[in-house]
């Protein structure tokens, strides 16, 4: 009910809406992933890869002072202790294994923050592969030190000068490029966006998260589900991979946190569940936050990760279906979030992850609840905001 369908549909949400040039691409990959994901021999390439070069199975940590202030059983869902930082690289690790396999030679990317573009110009130094990403320039700016990484890494940086200079406009540019190099060129996509099959292909790349979970769950509390998982939804990959293997768990209540910015009533919003209406955008329909004549309006949020206009289909479908339950927290929620974490835990969260734990604080929980938060990657990148503000 809440796989992909044929045509490349969670519910009325996704598809694949691209120019023609780029159709016989889009083609070979949607006929051939399936087959290749499913293939031993890869399956094989890609969980070692997992096990001995990102650090996984990711630890599944009982966190007993926050769980004592909010009385539940909180659990924490270690992405964050991922090679390069964050569970970004679970995807970039699946797509270039493929990518190879498809005999592509060219890799392209959009990034944000740069987590996406550190992560692929990683798995690109690791394959021997030429690694191009497009980044908008105010990003550029702002995210010196992966900028910094990615050329250490042997990737070119291609600052974008359009629009707002940011993530949807770096994915426009990336968009361009893949369209004038179709046949060698593969785009490694950050998140569970973009056309058919993308936003199904990295939520399986991203089910790792779950799959650890309930055999983690199983080992420790003898039962394989929890009653509720948060996750942050920029796009909605790291929430999409820790969702994954309930969907179909009627009893685990599933939570996504967007960013609602300076608050879901201003116009500085990322919330575009909440917010958004029904358009297309980088290829796939979804909910979009955009002007009543479809014009997209710029997001806002603190966090880099989470400044999207868009939110992957599967997402748009559960939150439409009652499968997840959608909250948002503000700018100000998730830094008082990840203070206290940092604090009772000593763990510094991303500032997107700082959004999930800002939602414990807006559920009320029974002193057995066992509570997942799926703490998607670590505070590094954002120390300069924290010391900002806090
Ligand atoms: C990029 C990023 C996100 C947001 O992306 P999703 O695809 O929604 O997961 C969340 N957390 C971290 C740490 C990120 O780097």
């Amino acid at each position: 009910m809440y796989q992909v369908n044929e045509n490349g549909y969670f519910g009325e949400f996704g598809g694949a809406y691209i120019p023609e040039i780029l159709f016989s691409n889009v083609e070979t990959l949607k006929n051939q992933y399936r087959a290749i994901l499913e293939d031993p021999s890869f399956q094989q390439e890609v969980d070692q890869l997992l096990a001995d070069y990102v650090g996984r199975p990711s630890p599944l940590y009982h966190a007993k002072r926050l769980s004592e202030h909010y009385g539940c059983q909180i659990y924490l869902k270690r992405e964050d202790l991922n090679h390069t930082g964050a569970h970004k690289i679970n995807n970039t690790i699946g797509q270039i294994v493929l990518a190879k396999r498809l005999g592509k030679t060219r890799i392209i990317a959009e990034t944000g923050a740069g987590q996406h573009g550190v992560a692929t110009a990683t798995v690109c130094a690791l394959m021997n592969m030429e690694c191009i990403v497009y980044m908008g320039k105010t990003d550029v700016e702002r995210q010196e030190l992966n900028v910094q990484k990615m050329r250490m890494l042997g990737a070119s940086v291609y600052p974008v000068t359009s629009g707002n200079q940011t993530l949807k406009d770096a994915t426009n540019e990336a968009m361009r490029d893949w369209c004038s190099h179709p046949v060698d060129t593969f785009y490694i996509i950050g998140s569970t966006v973009g056309p058919h099959p993308y936003p199904d292909m990295v939520e399986r790349f991203q089910s790792v998260i779950s799959r650890e979970m309930k055999e983690q769950l199983q080992t420790k509390l003898g039962r394989n589900y929890p009653d509720y998982i948060l996750a942050c939804i920029g796009g909605g990959s790291n929430a999409a991979g820790a969702f994954h293997h309930y969907l179909d768990e009627p009893r685990t209540q599933l939570i996504a946190i967007e960013a609602a910015g300076k608050g879901t009533d201003t116009d500085e919003t990322a919330a575009s569940i909440l917010l958004g209406r029904l358009g297309i955008l980088h290829g796939s329909k979804s909910l979009i936050m955009q002007t009543e004549d479809g014009q997209i309006i710029e997001p806002y949020s603190i966090s880099a990760g989470l400044d999207y206009p868009g939110v992957g289909p599967l997402h748009a479908h559960l939150a439409r279906t009652g499968r997840s339950t959608v909250l948002a927290a503000t700018d100000a929620e998730a830094l008082t979030a990840a203070m206290e974490l940092t604090r009772m835990e000593g763990i510094i969260p991303a500032l997107e992850s700082a959004h999930a734990l800002a939602g414990l604080s807006k559920i009320t929980f029974k002193p057995e609840d066992v509570v997942v938060v799926n703490l998607s990657g670590r505070g590094d990148k954002d120390m300069d905001t924290y010391l900002r503000y806090i």
